[in-house]
């Protein structure tokens, strides 16, 4: 039997420039980090709570309050912990996620091996992630081109009503691959459409979540129609039926934060392969410590958007890292592998 000590504190974390998206603006992001103690050894993690999904920082460390003194036959099987805090309380699931990446640094640490060993991963370099551009006047765009100087690939939110203008200034600035995130901006077929046939000759990759999640008939039409994959984020939060997702989509935005656990997105990942679905793995705005939780899942992905610690003014440690081709790569510790 083991039993684990929580330590929960916020961790607000500010922007380095206001990021605004289809549904509002934010200067700062109000995140929790979870330190779990046993046998004289820490692990570590984060919650990013996200309104969208009815949580909050206070909710969250409400929740983790619940978990100080968590006692477990088996530490090893990460599963336990997953069951017991989905028959605690529903949602939560940035919470959840939070913990289960601390047990599983944890875990990692214990075993004096770093997690993508233990869970054997295809190595420790994943794709390479996007640098994420949020709506912003069009004078502001060549600054954020120059800022994303070494990223190779860039997101850019739209869902505005001058979504056109924002693309067209950026390919004045760069010709670089874009992802495209319109937050379910676009709330017709004719609309969506148009903006498809417009970015099929923008150099654009992937659109992430066109169209409202309630709109299933749409995206079913939207998916025959589109020569750019489409790629579902708020259709999805991991309890969805995945061959029903894949009549709208190509493929599936894997968030931990959103999944509430490591071990539960590499389960989806194995699922949408078997229904034919591509894989992106995304995060919220968070510290290096999630972040390195969510490239560890993206090592399995085909897309990765794993920029939250790059948009953040400091982490409290360091972790992930995007090597100078835009490549995301986990150090080779032990755990997560934090320094
Ligand atoms: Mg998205």
């Amino acid at each position: 039997m083991k039993t684990f000590k929580i330590e929960i504190q916020p961790l607000n974390l500010s922007l380095k420039r206001r990021f605004t998206i289809s549904r509002g603006s934010r200067d700062e992001v109000k995140n929790v980090l979870v330190k779990v103690y046993c046998d004289g050894i820490t692990g570590m993690g984060e919650a990013a709570p996200n309104h969208r999904y009815d949580e909050s920082q206070q909710s969250a460390i409400r929740f983790l309050t619940d978990f100080d003194g968590y006692e477990t036959e088996n530490a090893y099987d990460i599963s336990l912990l997953v069951r017991k805090m989905n028959d605690h309380a529903p949602g939560e699931y940035a919470a959840k996620a939070g913990l289960e990446m601390a047990v599983y640094d944890w875990i990692g640490k214990k075993l004096n091996i770093p997690l993508y060993r233990l869970l054997q991963a295809p190595g420790r370099t994943g794709p390479r992630t996007t640098y994420t551009f949020g709506i912003d006047k069009l004078d502001v765009l060549k600054e954020k081109v120059e800022e994303a100087g070494p990223y190779p690939l860039l997101k850019i939110k739209l869902g505005t009503d001058y979504d056109k203008e924002i693309i067209k200034t950026v390919r004045e600035l760069t010709d670089k691959p874009v992802l495209v995130d319109a937050n379910e901006g676009w709330s017709t077929v004719d609309h969506a459409l148009d903006m498809v046939t417009f970015l099929e000759k923008q150099n654009v990759y992937v659109i992430e979540q066109p169209m409202p999640a309630a709109c299933i008939k749409e995206m079913q039409e939207l998916k025959l129609k589109s020569g750019i994959p489409l790629i579902a984020d708020e259709s999805i939060t991991g309890r969805e039926s995945l061959q029903e997702l894949s009549s709208q989509f190509h493929g599936i935005n894997i968030k931990l934060m959103k999944t509430g656990a490591i071990s539960t997105s590499l389960k989806i990942i194995h699922q949408a392969r078997k229904v034919g679905l591509q894989v992106m793995v995304g995060c919220m705005i968070e510290s290096a410590i999630a972040d390195t939780a969510t490239a560890l899942v993206a090592l399995w992905a085909d897309y990765a958007d794993v920029d939250g610690h790059l948009l953040v003014t400091e982490s409290p440690v360091k972790g992930i890292e995007v090597l100078p081709q835009g490549h995301i790569q986990l150090k080779d510790l032990p755990g997560l592998g934090f320094e």
